[in-house]
């Protein structure tokens, strides 16, 4: 399992390991709508099985956010003297809208790796 973390933060394909998901350097410091390769470079894996197939990576995505939220509230209220400062909120909202490109990366990553067909 936490090898299978490593390579989706490495943006591995999830079939070989070798080839990359998404056409960019990095996960982490890219901007933008994410630009995706169709096929794995390495074995042809087809990462988009269907239309939409990314649809439900959005309720990861979704996840990923408020999994977000709470940590950053968790970690905020610390530099508050008030158990809910209203300051926080818009620190989280800082930290969702600098977090969202990556999410969008690691939902789909996360979508493609639940969904694999393990037993190839
Ligand atoms: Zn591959």
């Amino acid at each position: 399992m936490s090898h299978a973390i490593a390579h989706i933060l490495n943006n591995d394909c999830p079939q070989c390991q070798k080839g990359k998901v998404f056409n960019e350097k990095s996960i982490f410091f890219t901007f933008g709508f994410p630009k995706m390769n169709e096929y794995c470079s390495h074995c042809h894996y087809k990462f988009e099985k269907e239309p939409g197939y990314f649809f439900g990576a959005m309720y990861v995505n979704y996840g990923l956010t408020v999994a977000q939220s709470i940590a950053t509230y968790g970690i905020a209220q610390f530099f508050f003297q008030e158990k809910f400062d209203l300051r926080i909120i818009p620190i989280i909202a800082f930290v969702i809208i600098a977090l969202a490109s990556f999410n969008i990366r690691l939902s789909r990553l996360l979508w493609i790796y639940m969904f694999k067909n393990y037993s190839m």
